[in-house]
């Protein structure tokens, strides 16, 4: 293997490490800790898992992080009452829906529930007015992913300014924060999406790769220009056999794991990519630690910045 790995699990403590102290503060002068409110609709598994995670990590850095359940049945109406009341609850800086919402909703759901979540309090960044901020390059609660690609490549010492950054993907959750962000840092931005031509000839332009695609291993060493580096946003769960076993050699540490729990987690970007790319984010260990890093970070600016003290920081 020749990339350098990008340690995201590493650079997302240090981050949290620096959360705790601006915590303290803020529950010292509010007389309470900085609140992030969840909401959970139904029992989807992965949903779950994240949601004890960011509930877990939270009051590891000394937010208060509350979780509001409800059923697979509740209509978004339900959903959006339950955004009101924590758009008015004094004690919650923070609001977070967990995605996706029970498919019965409606496509448009998701939208509808950023349209009215506070922007004060929209630790997400995915409302209206905090997706017009970022693109003037003005926003202060930025999209936790894409933000965390850019705290990693800034504390790796990955020259942004006057590179040339290719996104694959333009979600409004990923993508296109993630190309604004690039923009910000003064990258010059290609954004490619499903109907690109001849995405290979774009992607290996870049001397920084980002795939936001959603689709397993997708990005493969002939989409990669020698020495680049590559951010692998993907999470997929690969539970065929014979899928891993094409992904990763004989000897894998990946196969054992998958050995014994019968899935693994694979990015968009093929492990084959390493022999290629001049830096590479891993998965599991990359930009998924950070998301939840940055996640907090946003809560407790959000609490500052509700309270007036923002200058604190
Ligand atoms: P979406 O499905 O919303 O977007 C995928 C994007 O990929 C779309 O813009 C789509 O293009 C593009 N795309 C699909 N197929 C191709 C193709 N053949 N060639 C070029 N572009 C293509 O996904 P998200 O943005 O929400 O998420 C992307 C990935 O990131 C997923 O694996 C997700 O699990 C992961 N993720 C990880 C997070 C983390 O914390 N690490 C957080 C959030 C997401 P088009 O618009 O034309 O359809």
């Amino acid at each position: 293997m020749s990339a350098r790995l990008l340690d995201g699990a590493r650079v997302a403590a240090s981050i949290r490490e620096q959360l705790r102290p601006r915590a303290e503060v803020f529950a010292a002068r509010a007389g309470r800790p900085p609140g992030l409110g969840i909401v959970l609709v139904g029992t989807h598994a992965a949903s779950e898992i994240y949601v004890r995670n960011k509930l877990k990590a939270a009051s590891d850095v000394g937010c208060r992080a509350e979780l509001f359940r409800l059923p697979e049945r509740a209509t978004l109406a339900d959903v959006l009452d339950t955004v009101r009341r924590l758009n008015i609850d004094e004690a919650f800086d923070g609001i977070l829906v967990q995605d996706p919402l029970p498919s019965a909703m409606g496509s448009g759901a998701s939208q509808a529930v950023f349209d009215v979540i506070d922007p004060a309090k929209d630790v997400d960044g995915f409302t209206p007015i905090n997706a017009g901020l970022l693109s003037q390059g003005r926003s202060v609660l930025a999209p936790c992913t894409p933000s965390g690609v850019i705290a990693l490549l800034q504390r790796e010492g990955i020259a942004m300014s006057g590179s040339h950054a290719v996104v694959i993907g333009r979600s409004d959750i990923v993508g296109k924060p993630m190309a604004m962000l690039l923009l910000h840092q003064h990258a010059t931005v290609t954004i490619c999406h499903s109907r690109t031509r001849d995405l290979p000839a774009l992607t290996r332009q870049a001397d920084i790769l980002v795939a936001a695609v959603g689709r397993t291993a997708f990005v493969r060493p002939e989409h990669v220009k020698p020495g680049a580096t590559v951010v692998d946003v993907g999470i997929n769960r690969v539970t065929d056999s014979g899928e891993v076993a094409a992904l990763f050699p004989e000897g894998s540490p990946r196969l054992a794991d998958f050995a014994r729990r019968g899935s693994v987690v694979v990015g968009d970007v093929h492990p084959a990519v390493a022999e290629v790319a001049g830096a590479l984010t891993p998965v599991p260990g990359g930009v998924g630690p950070l998301t939840i890093a940055l996640l907090l970070q946003n809560t407790v600016t959000a609490a500052e910045a509700r309270a007036g003290w923002s200058a604190s920081r």
